[in-house]
């Protein structure tokens, strides 16, 4: 009997030792995670406005992780250049990327995409939605909306309109206005919207579309044009500006929002910690207040899950894709 109980209690640990052993090293995995910095790639310019979501992000997320979050710009292709290089990484959690919608609507623009946004990354969470504004260089005659459309029409051979190249929210808005104008201009692609904004208020080009992140303090001190914000409604930081649509151009809704990606095959532990670390991050005070000052809005806390981020990059793919296909504007 003795013997017996002996013997069982030897092969529970024989059979329970490698998977007790695994658990321990799982945990232990957990629990080192993350030993050393955390880069967090960021698709487009520094100083420009997934640029400032990032750097609010990466701070209040080193600060719950215990180790630095490096903010790095990995430039081109409308965000896809940083996207590829992600989806390659080790899939360990120490390269992350953020991304707008550009990561649902890159398949209908580049044929020869590298990965595919739904299925090769490990979904962390949503962050901070944005609303963009239609600026216009200082000296542009029209000054209104309505007068904008007129003149655009009178001039299109000679109107420029910057963007952050092709899949940028700044081209997607770009589209949508002409569109809604009927007319076709003469694009200006940057390498973000940061140097963008930089030529317009130089005066180099016409138009931009952009988000309040960047825009905001420059449309305050008077420096742009400024014909109205892309949501259909107006936004607390800036409630006396009128909206496009109240400006006649009917259905034109336009949104920011990022989302946070690991590797295809980071471990569920390590996800589970990044995500923890986002939600950590988004409910630091000072991260709210500079997101809410610049006309961000922090997602609700079910958003900013795995799941949150990879439903709605599926609703938007299934908006955007056929859209965008029957615009024709994709490139290889
Ligand atoms: N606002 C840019 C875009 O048009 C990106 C950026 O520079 O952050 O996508």
């Amino acid at each position: 009997m003795t013997a017996m109980k002996h013997v069982g209690t030897g092969l529970k640990w024989m059979v329970l030792g490698p998977i007790a052993a695994g658990l321990a090293s799982g945990a232990m995995a957990v629990e080192a995670f993350p030993s050393k910095p955390v880069t967090l790639v960021v698709p487009f310019s520094a100083g420009g406005p997934t640029d400032v979501v990032a750097r609010a992000l990466a701070q209040a997320m080193s600060r719950d992780l215990g180790q630095s979050v490096i903010v790095e710009n990995r430039l081109g292709a409308g965000g896809t250049v940083a996207a590829a290089y992600v989806a390659r990484a080790r899939p360990d959690g120490y390269t992350i990327l953020i991304h707008h919608n550009g990561m649902a609507t890159a398949p209908a623009l580049y044929k020869k995409l590298s990965y595919s946004p739904l299925k090769d990354f490990e979904y962390i969470g949503q962050v901070a939605d944005v609303p963009m504004t239609l600026l216009g260089r200082k000296d542009l005659p029209p000054a209104t909306t309505q007068d904008l459309v007129k003149y655009v029409a009178q001039n299109k051979d000679k109107v420029s309109l910057a963007n952050a190249g092709l899949g940028a929210v700044s081209q997607l808005c770009g589209l949508l206005f002409e569109e809604a104008v009927h007319v076709k201009l003469n694009a200006i692609p940057y390498q973000g919207t940061g140097p963008a904004l930089t030529a317009l208020l130089g005066g180099q080009v016409d138009l931009l579309c952009d988000q309040t992140t960047s825009t905001l303090p420059h449309i305050n001190a008077n420096r742009l044009r400024f014909y109205g914000v892309t949501t259909p409604k107006r936004i607390k930081a800036l409630p006396n500006a009128p909206t496009l649509q109240e400006g006649g151009m009917k259905g034109f809704e336009m949104k920011v929002w990022h989302g946070v990606y690991a590797p295809r095959g980071t471990p569920p532990a390590v996800t589970a910690r990044l995500t923890k670390a986002l939600q950590k991050g988004l409910q630091d005070p000072m991260v709210a207040k500079r997101l809410d000052d610049l006309g961000a809005e922090i997602v609700p806390v079910d958003k900013q899950t795995p799941e949150g981020l990879h439903g709605w990059l599926k609703t938007e793919s299934d908006k955007w894709q056929p859209l965008l296909r029957t615009m024709k504007v994709e490139t290889d």
